[in-house]
């Protein structure tokens, strides 16, 4: 919604609508389809009505920013820890101060103040060509900077938070003057400058023109079950999933995740939400419509658990907000568009 007279429009309606029974207010950076199923459940279960806007990522943050303490939004929710530590660092969101819900998530997914939490969890990897590629030839994602991959990498731009907070976790590994040689070896690497999504990455590889690719686990969930389209189920057919790093630290993880509004006019209903969020019918919703793997490690997916167990980095996700700018910084000496 670009239009200002329409923004405030949106919020009188907001505001109008609360003297019609409980209600609460959610900005979320995740499509209709991958959010909307589980609000409708959660009201059917409690009764309180929730009023959802969706945008784009970034531009969501920056209405939740020039809304200030008029917006009408109780709960953010986002993905990649990048944007949610973005969101604290604004100053939009308020300390949950629910210590039983907090403990739902393993720590390594919440923020260490208490101002977010993750809902879901997705791995960053490599997939590679298969046939074409012998997976003893891979292991980590330092292994990407080696000469023997030169012009055979697909990935997409550094813009994108995804490869922020890669990168970001590679300099908490490695350190920074590493982590800047790797990623000048791997733009040297790169089959082709950066352009698409990552979804875009994976179709490449299938089509010959990279071996290797760096995509997020639950495209490949997507693109392998896309009934309405064949040649995304095809293209996925022809590459395989590597976990990176299972030697050593474990493959890069990350989650999408929410928060409370600081200004949220209805905090016991946001975090009666969030709890909803975390419960085991609604983690294994998002497994199932979105190939995400739930943030509850104990609850089990039954599609994802044939990708096989991994590993995970236990780095602390809050880490890679910290080390976003520096690694922005890094990705734009090293070349890497
Ligand atoms: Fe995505």
């Amino acid at each position: 919604m670009k239009n200002p007279v329409a923004w405030v429009l949106c919020a009188l309606a907001f505001t109008a609508s609360t003297a019609f029974g409980v209600e609460v207010n959610v900005y979320s950076a995740r499509e209709e389809a991958l959010i909307k199923p589980l609000l409708d459940r959660f009201t059917q279960k409690t009764e309180i009505k929730v009023n959802l806007v969706t945008g784009e990522a970034d531009a969501l943050l920056v209405r939740l920013i020039s809304e200030g303490r008029n917006t009408p939004a109780d709960i953010f929710i986002t993905v990649d820890a990048g944007r949610l530590h973005r969101a604290k660092q604004e100053g939009m969101l308020q300390p949950l101060g629910d210590p039983a819900l907090e403990q739902m998530v393993p720590a390594q997914y919440r923020d260490p103040d208490g101002y977010w939490i993750g809902l879901s969890r997705r791995a960053r990897v490599i997939f590679y060509a298969k046939g074409r590629i012998d997976p003893a030839d891979l292991s980590t994602y330092e292994n990407l900077a080696d000469p023997k991959w030169k012009k055979r990498i697909c990935v997409r731009s550094s813009d994108n938070i995804y490869n922020q907070s890669l990168v970001a976790s590679l300099i908490a590994a490695d350190g920074e003057a590493a982590t800047e040689s790797w990623a000048r070896a791997l733009v040297a690497n790169m089959a082709r400058s950066p352009q698409g999504g990552d979804r875009d990455q994976m179709t490449a590889v299938a089509a010959g023109q990279c071996d290797l690719a760096i995509v997020n686990t639950y495209y490949y969930g997507v693109m392998l079950n896309n009934t309405a389209d064949p040649g995304q189920r095809k293209a996925a057919e022809q590459v395989s999933l590597f976990w990176p790093n299972q030697a050593d630290r474990g493959a890069h993880v990350n989650v999408s995740g929410a928060g409370v509004t600081r200004h949220a006019q209805r905090r016991d209903e946001a975090l009666r939400l969030l709890a909803f969020l975390l419960t085991s019918d609604a983690q294994q919703w998002y497994a199932d419509a979105n190939y995400e793997y739930p943030i509850r490690e104990e609850i089990a997916s039954r599609i994802l658990g044939s990708w096989g167990p991994f590993k995970a980095d236990p780095l602390n996700l809050s880490v890679l907000g910290d080390l976003n700018p520096q690694a922005v910084k890094l990705m734009d000496r090293a070349g890497w568009r």
